[in-house]
């Protein structure tokens, strides 16, 4: 079968928050526009943990200034997908789900081609949205591929009863270690530095401090994950090493974008380690005209830097550029 070739002035990749925003702007200036989005509709929040409350208030994750309710000031992952499906469904937002960009091949100044696993298009303008949820912070570690491993973490009723380790210090790390022990698990703490991520949310910081205190939450503190074997792991720490049991491995250490995805389109990114992506911060243009970053994808490694508070602006400053 042949694959269909589609036009549109602009292609948006990624279906989060971001591309969304993107897409409501295009409409109100009448520009052509697809989203292509790889998985379900807001996918990397589809697969936040299940019982997640977001740190920011419902009207700063509001996109286009239509209202956000939610039942507390912050709202949990459920109304987050409500709000961002709402609005989808609302605005016959044109998007393709379940379909993957394969690839961009950038035109000198416009005609971009983009491939993805069902069509190709052509297109003048492109804005890469992709977040930065999909690739995690590999350990390098033996055993880190053992099925009682995992990066992300969904829901605490899994590990009930079970040795659990979690590695990590940052929000994500400290929300699952002290779900999992309220739910019955046996949670060990493994955490590179001398105390709890500054950036975890101030209204949890304490629980988790006082917790550990208490022991009801084991930690190694200037700790590291050294092997994970199907029965214990081994933990390097300043009095040596250390081998306790476990059942179930958690290696929260945050995610990077798909720079490899970036390069690929010829998008420059810094060379001093933190592999920031090359844009106008006036347009969001890249170092390749016609081809914009919106979203959480602009910090490089830095992403804890973007967010939907304050990269929603993105999608106005890039359709203003576009429909100059
Ligand atoms: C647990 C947690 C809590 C958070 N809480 C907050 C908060 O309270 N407030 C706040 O402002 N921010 C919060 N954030 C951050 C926020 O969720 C992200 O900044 C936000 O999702 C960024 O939106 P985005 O559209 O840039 O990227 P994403 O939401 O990651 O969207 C990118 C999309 O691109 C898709 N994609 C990737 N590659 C391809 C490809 N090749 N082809 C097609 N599609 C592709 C992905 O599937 C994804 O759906 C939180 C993040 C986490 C992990």
């Amino acid at each position: 079968m042949q694959t269909p070739n589609e036009n549109y002035e602009l292609v948006i990749i990624g279906g989060g928050p971001i591309g969304i925003a993107c897409a409501l702007e295009a409409e109100k200036k009448g520009i052509s526009y697809v989203i292509i989005e790889k998985g379900c509709l807001v996918n990397s929040l589809y697969h936040y943990p299940t019982n997640m409350t977001f740190f920011s208030t419902s009207e700063k994750l509001e996109l286009d200034n239509i209202p956000f309710i939610s039942n507390n000031p912050k709202p949990g992952k459920r109304e987050a997908l409500e709000y961002y499906r709402r609005i989808t469904v609302a605005n016959k937002i044109n998007i393709h789900l379940f379909e993957k960009v394969t690839g961009v091949e950038a035109g000198k100044k416009f005609g971009h081609v983009v491939k993805t696993t069902k069509s190709i298009y052509h297109t003048s303008k492109v804005i890469v949205a992709t977040g930065f949820y999909d690739i995690p912070n590999y350990l390098g570690i033996p055993g880190e591929d053992l099925p009682k491993v995992s990066h992300y973490y969904n829901d605490p009723h899994y590990y009930a009863t079970q040795k659990t380790i979690v590695v990590g210090a940052s929000n994500s790390a400290v929300d699952a270690a002290l779900e999992i022990y309220r739910k019955g698990g046996d949670v060990t703490m493994i955490i590179r530095k001398p105390e709890i991520g500054e950036r975890v949310k101030y209204w949890v910081r304490p629980d988790i401090v006082n917790r550990i205190e208490e022991g009801s939450i084991k930690a190694y503190f200037n700790a590291s994950l050294k092997e994970i074997k199907s029965k214990e792991v081994v933990i390097e720490t300043d009095k040596g090493d250390v081998t306790i049991e476990n059942d179930f491995a958690l290696l929260l250490t945050g995610y990077r974008p798909n720079f490899g995805f970036l390069q690929s389109i010829g998008i420059d990114l810094s060379d001093d380690g933190r592999k920031i992506p090359e844009y106008d911060p006036e347009t969001m243009e890249t170092n390749i005209p016609g081809i914009y970053l919106a979203g959480v994808i602009c910090g490089g490694t830095e992403t804890h830097k973007w967010f939907i508070e304050n990269s929603r602006v993105h999608a106005k400053l890039i359709i203003d550029d576009i429909g100059k």
